[in-house]
């Protein structure tokens, strides 16, 4: 009895499984006349759902225990699955968004250590060109679709951008779903009236507001998120104007030596 009780305890405390508990709590079948409190009830109600009613009352305690001990460990084990399942959800790096598999594949974004990074729009995509000395961005054209990848290369925190194909426009809607990629300036007007095409992720297909901004990517990037670190740049010119220094007097020190060396040899010589 105390370790029906405990195994009770333990089994509600693991009650990570709301379809069975609702499934045996929806169809009661009543085994047992000693209704000490609903919690039993419900306990019996599980115990006569996977040992059939009356069926029960034929087994030893020990074989209760030990059914018992594997329902809850089935519990556990589903409760931790499900535990799993939702860590896989991931977000985007830029507005914390939920990054869906279509996003996945249609947003690659790797750093310069080939670290890949989850956005899950264009506009997040290109927001993070500041976070990363380099970053590479590669999507497809959301009027004329995959046969028409846009590519950004960036470097020193978007101070040089490489954008393929040059004509390539961003259209920037104000949130994350009216964010267009555009292979030229065709596509960008057509995006523009249109919204979006069949080759827009679904999750996007939203028309665009007036106020959508509409810039070829290199210029978005210069405008809106490069962040170019020039802070530095007269500390390293003085670095190595120090170094060539530097340099230059080891070089004529050594000489001086050698030169020193081979005269105190040859008045060794001379002697
Ligand atoms: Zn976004």
């Amino acid at each position: 009895m105390k370790d029906r009780k405990r195994m009770q305890e333990m089994l509600f405390s693991a009650k990570d499984e709301p379809n069975q508990a609702e499934d045996a709590s929806k169809q009661p079948i009543k085994i047992c006349s000693e209704s000490e409190s609903s919690a039993t009830e419900t306990f019996n109600n599980l115990n006569a759902k996977y040992l059939g009613a009356g069926f029960s009352e034929m087994l030893t305690e020990k074989t209760k225990v030990t059914v018992n001990v594997l329902v809850i460990a089935s519990l556990l084990i589903s409760g931790m699955a499900s535990l799993a399942s939702g860590q896989t959800i991931v977000q985007c790096e830029s507005c914390g968004m939920d990054v869906t598999l279509e996003s996945q594949s249609r947003y690659r974004v790797t750093d310069g250590n080939r670290n890949t990074h989850l956005v899950e729009c264009y506009m997040c995509a290109l927001a993070l060109i500041n976070d990363y000395e380099s970053l590479h961005i590669e999507t497809v054209c959301d009027w004329y679709g995959p046969d028409f990848p846009v590519t950004v290369d960036s470097s020193n925190y978007g101070g040089e951008v490489v954008v393929s194909p040059l004509t390539a426009m961003f259209l920037r809607g104000g949130s994350c779903v009216t964010a267009r990629a555009a292979y030229n300036q065709t596509a960008a007007d057509n995006l523009l009236s249109e919204g979006f095409s069949q080759f827009t992720s679904p999750e996007q297909r939203y028309a665009l507001p007036s106020s959508t901004q509409v810039k070829l990517v290199s210029e978005a990037i210069e405008m809106w998120y490069s962040q170019p670190r020039t802070t530095g740049t007269s500390t390293p010119l003085a670095l190595i104007l120090v170094a060539v220094i530097g340099v230059t007097i080891v070089i004529t020190s050594i000489f001086a030596y050698r030169k020193l060396g081979t005269r105190s040899r040859q008045t060794e010589v001379k002697t």
